[in-house]
């Protein structure tokens, strides 16, 4: 199987998303590369191109400020019932240069056209420490913040971060976070994060950073590297119940499309 085509504009879906129900996609990242901060072993758009926090070579790849209001507008004024608006794509959200600006602006038009529906966020958490980025942060209602190791040898192996970024870095910032829900990826075969070593320190990395919720799951989709094997259902409610028991932070488990209660 082969990984996803990038996508080729700023707005995709409505999508049936298996966390966010009907979701309203907007793509901030370049769409003829896939740049990252991370290089995920399991990213279903396969290998990042280019693996930087410094975006300022990229600029000129970026869609414009008014190109994404304008697409963002058109969708808003065209599709009903939307359950999020919510920046994710092909890369990670906040590294367009422009993103607080872009969240303000986007917020304005969601307020006056459908004011109802929420702001979301799928972060990988790798430029939590910069300030503009904290300050966009701050105006989404939903943020899904990425945490898939507790060590960083895993994670070094599982997100192949850019230079310079540490997984402690991410928990230290994690930790001056509010209001945010923890999503976990797990895999085993070429790297294993449900192995005692790492699963151990990640619960207590959710102990830690204290999130609203943590959503668990597994690959479902095809992926660059061949040697990852997906966790199954039952695994997932195990580390479910083990975390929910020792952090009384709330796990939900996401297999295929559909959550699974811990307790089913
Ligand atoms: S952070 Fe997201 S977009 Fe970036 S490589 Fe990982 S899964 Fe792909």
């Amino acid at each position: 199987m082969n990984v996803l085509p990038l996508k080729q504009g700023i707005i995709y879906g409505p999508v049936d998303s298996r966390r966010l129900e009907r979701s309203l996609g907007v793509n901030l990242s370049p769409v003829t590369y896939k740049l990252c901060t991370f290089n995920c072993i399991y990213c279903h758009f396969g290998w990042t191109e280019c693996l930087t926090r410094d975006v300022s070579e990229h600029i000129k790849d970026f869609p414009t400020k008014e190109d994404i209001f304008l697409a963002v507008r058109s969708a808003l004024e065209s599709i009903a019932n939307l359950d999020y608006i919510t920046f994710s794509g092909d890369g990670e959200p906040t590294l367009h240069p422009e993103f607080e600006s872009i969240v303000e602006g986007i917020k304005k038009i969601r307020d006056e056209l459908t004011p109802e529906t929420p702001l979301a966020i799928l972060s990988n958490s790798s430029m939590l420490k910069n300030e503009s980025v904290k300050g966009a942060l701050a105006q989404i209602d939903v943020k899904i913040l990425k945490l898939d190791a507790g060590i960083e040898e895993i994670f070094q192996k599982m997100n192949k971060p850019a230079a310079g970024i540490s997984l402690q870095d991410i928990i230290e910032a994690l930790k001056k976070e509010k209001n945010f829900v923890t999503q976990t990826l797990f895999v085993k075969g070429n790297v294993d994060n449900t192995d005692e070593k790492n699963l151990a320190k990640w619960i207590k990395a959710i102990a830690s950073i204290s999130p609203k919720s943590v959503q668990i799951y597994s690959t479902d989709r095809p992926v660059p590297d061949a040697g990852i094997i997906k966790v199954g259902a039952k695994e997932l409610k195990e580390i479910a119940h083990r975390t929910e028991n020792e952090t009384n932070v709330p796990v939900e488990v996401f297999s295929i499309e559909r959550p699974i209660q811990a307790d089913s």
